[in-house]
């Protein structure tokens, strides 16, 4: 044997898929409109409920109801909350064999108004904001925002605000220095360049007119067009949940428009690809469990994040509707923690471990552990499980690649997966490489994408 021959037969090495597979950059970018629409659709968990839904009903999903019996091929959803949902195809094995749970988050880091979030300051009127999830401050200036949100009246009535996404719309900002004056702002720290304090967005600057003399005209006037607009007052926003986000839309990106660029990609990028595999299943052989789940960004805390039982106890119900004992479900279900990894950067290649980084265009990324320093607060998927999922993908022609967070002790970071594992699940991250990781434009590879949804598919068939 040649050393050539020996070194193709020993050594290993993820392929660009642009290469490899030069067919498949049309089938992807045709698979990256829906996901598109989806992004531009979908700027809140809120929102990204309501969009799944919809698609989920045209697609024949019924409300789950736990006291009917459910044959295999039957679809059915449900909503936790309005910010999370589970969406499900029985299978033909009972689920005391196990079930195959795939589950994305929908949240973003953003900026969400402070319950107390309107003021004036020298004839100027600002929201006051608390950032969501981690931002790079200094990253939110300057650039379009849009209003998003939900507030509640005090007779129960929802009043939903969506303000900057079409045209026409007004789009609000976060001002930042000139160069010219920021000589003192440019001695601070990066991380310190824009403080938590300094996130203040500008609603307006004319007074409402008016025979009196009064205090804070300005404020006045904002409260006034919302008044007329949404029929709200200060007050309301006590009860509401606004959250601003970039107001651009999803683009393609580059020339040769292999990427998309977009808002919202981590995690929405999963969350779309997970639905649609779960969409498209028809017959699976086991019941497929996905889940678009809410306040990863904050630790998955909350009672729609995974924290919360709302997972485990759908799976119970699933169990007690087939007479099997929930334990022996969990022990025998796989999940895919599906979430973003960062892709290695060329630009920033200090903080990567060049082998054992992901790359853009060489498909989903397989990710055994996250964490930080010695893998703490990680999942650490086993070996077994590895093989497994690896099996699932190379059977059915997935290009995937292995990839960490970042060089170790560079940084680190979590997902769902350690709150899957504590159900007595095997769980293992895979998701999509991203570029500008938490920034207002995150970017990422349209082969990428549609290899993610590929690895769905094979994942929720085996
Ligand atoms: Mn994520
Ligand atoms: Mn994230």
């Amino acid at each position: 044997m040649s050393g050539k021959e020996l070194q193709k037969q020993l050594t290993w090495e993820f392929p660009h898929i642009g290469k490899e597979k030069p067919q498949q950059i049309e089938e992807a970018a045709a698979f990256c409109e829906g996901y598109k629409t989806f992004l531009n659709r979908g700027k809140t968990e809120r929102e990204c409920v309501k969009t799944a839904e919809e698609l989920l009903k045209a697609a024949g999903y019924q409300v789950y109801d736990e006291t009917k019996t459910y044959q295999p091929g039957d679809k059915v959803y449900q909503i936790n909350r309005g910010k999370s949902l589970i969406a499900a195809t029985f299978g033909k094995r009972p689920v005391k064999e196990g079930v195959r749970i795939n589950g994305a988050h929908i949240d973003s880091p953003r900026l969400d108004l402070k319950p107390m979030p309107l003021y004036e300051k020298d004839e100027m009127a600002l929201f006051k904001t608390h950032y969501y999830g981690g931002i790079r401050k200094y990253q939110w200036t300057a650039i379009p925002l849009a209003m998003h949100g939900v507030v509640i009246k005090a007779d129960g009535e929802a009043v939903e605000l969506n303000l900057g996404e079409n045209p026409g719309d007004p789009v609000f900002c976060i001002t930042d220095l000139l160069p010219h004056l920021a000589g003192e702002q440019n001695e601070r720290k990066l991380k310190d360049g824009v403080q938590g304090e300094e996130l203040n967005i500008v609603v307006g600057s004319l007074p409402f007119v008016c025979e009196e003399d009064i205090k804070e005209a300005v404020k006045l006037n904002v409260l006034q067009i919302l008044h007329e607009q949404y029929q709200i007052t200060e007050k309301d926003f006590l009860r509401a949940e606004v959250e601003f986000v970039p107001a651009f839309k999803a683009s393609d990106a580059g020339l040769d428009r292999s990427m998309i660029g977009a808002y919202g990609q981590d995690d929405r990028v999963c969350a779309y690809t997970a639905l649609m595999a779960e969409i498209d299943e028809k017959e699976p052989l086991y019941t497929t469990v996905t889940v678009l789940t809410d306040k990863e960004e904050i630790g998955s805390c909350g009672n729609t994040g995974l924290d919360s039982n709302y997972v485990g106890d759908f799976i119970i119900w699933l169990a007690q509707g087939q007479g099997a004992d929930p334990k022996e479900v969990f022990r025998n279900s796989i999940c895919l923690s599906s979430d973003v990894n960062a892709a290695y950067d060329p630009t920033f290649h200090q903080v990567y471990e060049p082998r054992n980084s992901s790359y853009i265009n060489k498909g989903c990324v397989l990710t055994k552990y996250t964490g930080s320093r010695g893998k703490s607060g990680s999942n650490d998927a086993s070996a077994e499980l590895m093989a497994k999922i690896i099996g699932i993908m190379d059977r059915e022609g997935v290009c995937w690649q292995i990839g960490e967070l970042g060089a170790v002790d560079a940084g680190g970071g979590g997902t769902i997966a350690k709150f899957v594992a504590s159900l007595n699940i095997d769980v293992v991250d895979l998701g999509v490489p991203i570029l500008s990781m938490h920034s207002p434009f995150e970017l990422a590879s349209k082969l990428d994408v549609y290899h993610t949804y590929k690895a769905f598919r094979a994942f929720c068939r085996g």
